[in-house]
């Protein structure tokens, strides 16, 4: 429910102040979703790989452009391409630290309108990368169905859980890129109609992209069309 298209102006208002606006990074009042303080250690996506994403340092990008990293060269990865509007540090990251662990479940909303920044996908649907139900249990949200919620409204998708994560695969935090794939090989199944469609997959980090490749391949397989990836933010 939009909950905005439902209420007055003053009705708003008095839900401001019952939740007054906050940074979701450090928590000062008034400003949403950072503050300026905060806000001065967003780094806007750097121009890079145009398949992943990856930034690529100014001596080499001229040279570079339009070729593909030497990850994407070597190996080209499922999805079509991947985007965030932001790279993952500073406050951003502290934010998403608190929405994942912190049990701050609300910091979605205000976190989904950085998709704002980011170019829409050329996707008839969105479908959130999703926990394993262990994980669910224990967090009792799914980060990447809220986020994905918010950037349905953004691109005016719609969003469905096409995706099951069939097993837990633990942290990737810590592992390399070679051990990240496998720990996430085959770790996810397809549900629903995938058929012919284009899917933007939806998470919170794009890291190596390990987690983002099996779940594209899972789709893939099952007669998705074309994938892309989108996340809040990108590692640098
Ligand atoms: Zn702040
Ligand atoms: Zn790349």
């Amino acid at each position: 429910m939009d909950i905005g298209g439902c209420l007055g102006t003053a009705a708003l208002a008095a839900l401001d102040w019952v939740f007054p606006l906050r940074c979701a990074s450090c928590d000062a009042p008034g400003e949403s979703p950072f503050c300026g303080v905060c806000a001065e250690t967003l780094i806007a996506l750097p121009p890079g790989c145009p398949v992943c994403g990856a930034p690529a340092d100014d001596e080499v990008l001229a040279a570079l452009r339009p070729r593909r990293c030497l990850h994407c060269r070597q190996r080209a990865p499922p999805f079509a391409q991947a985007s965030a509007p932001y790279l993952h540090g500073g406050a951003l990251a502290e934010a998403i630290h608190r929405l994942k662990y912190e049990r701050r479940e609300d910091l979605a909303r205000p976190l989904g309108l950085l998709f704002e920044a980011c170019a829409r996908p050329r996707a008839d649907v969105l479908a959130p990368v999703p926990l394993h139900l262990s994980r669910l249990r224990e967090r009792g949200f799914d980060q990447a169905a809220l986020l994905a919620s918010e950037a349905g409204k953004r691109f005016a998708l719609p969003v469905e859980h096409l995706l099951l994560r069939v097993r837990p695969t633990g942290q990737q935090v810590g592992r390399d890129r070679v051990a990240r794939e496998r720990n996430v090989r085959d770790a996810f199944a397809v549900r629903g109609h995938v058929m012919a469609r284009r899917i933007c997959l939806l998470d919170d980090v794009l890291t190596t992209g390990a987690t983002a490749s099996a779940a594209a391949q899972a789709l893939l397989a099952a007669g998705a069309a074309r994938v892309e990836v989108r996340t809040l933010a990108r590692a640098p």
